[in-house]
């Protein structure tokens, strides 16, 4: 399995042009802010802070990459569903991602996450049915696990592998205070590196 030996900020982006042109294949981070993105790209690369967690909801805008043992990419990409924000925010973070899934050829799966303890809607549902059309796989990834007991935790799994049309395979499970999912997600990285 990989070892993640060095994970560096390569940079943010705020529009397309802003890119950094890496040439490695990517993985991105999408979900509601607090669904605990920060966290797990922190526990996949085993850094405490290398993104910042807990910071005001909604303020990340951009999209900010990372290199990870010099051989592919991590991208997080702005939380969704900050009620506070204004509609012309709305749009340009739309558009942002829009942006992003349409131009972004180095992108090879969107890892879209979803706080267990929450029921997916179709914002959800359409966001995954839209990532898709343009070709990009979508794995879900259900956080913090470590709110639900064993049965809650297949129970949701099984509910979501119907509700997505999907086999539960392609939904993980993660807790980044307990860092378990950690090597799911590096095997399926390792896979589609491959
Ligand atoms: P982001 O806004 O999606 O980047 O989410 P953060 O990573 O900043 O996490 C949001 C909140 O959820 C923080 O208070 C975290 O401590 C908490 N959190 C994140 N991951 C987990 C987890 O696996 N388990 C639990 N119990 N809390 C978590």
């Amino acid at each position: 399995m990989i070892t993640v030996k060095k994970a560096d900020f390569i940079g943010a982006a705020l529009s397309v042009s802003q890119f950094p042109q890496t040439g490695k294949t990517e993985f991105s981070f999408f979900g509601t802010s607090n669904a605990g993105k920060s966290s797990l790209i922190n526990m996949l690369v085993n850094r405490k802070s290398l993104v910042k967690t807990g910071s005001r909801p909604g303020m990340t805008r951009e999209v900010n990459f990372f290199m990870v043992n010099d051989s592919f990419c991590l991208a997080d990409l702005p939380g969704y569903g900050y009620a506070r924000r204004s509609a012309a925010e709305t749009e340009a973070f739309d558009r942002l991602i829009a942006e992003y899934a349409e131009n972004r050829a180095e992108l090879r799966t969107i890892f879209f996450l979803i706080d267990m303890r929450r029921e997916p809607g179709e914002r959800e549902k359409n966001s995954v049915a839209w990532f898709e059309q343009q070709n990009i796989e979508v794995i879900i990834v259900g956080t913090k696990a470590d709110k639900l007991s064993k049965n809650e935790i297949s129970t949701t799994v099984q509910k979501w592998s119907s509700f997505f049309q999907r086999s539960p395979e392609l939904i993980a499970v993660t807790s980044s205070t307990q860092k378990t999912g950690r090597d799911v997600l590096l095997k399926m990285i390792e896979e589609r590196l491959k």
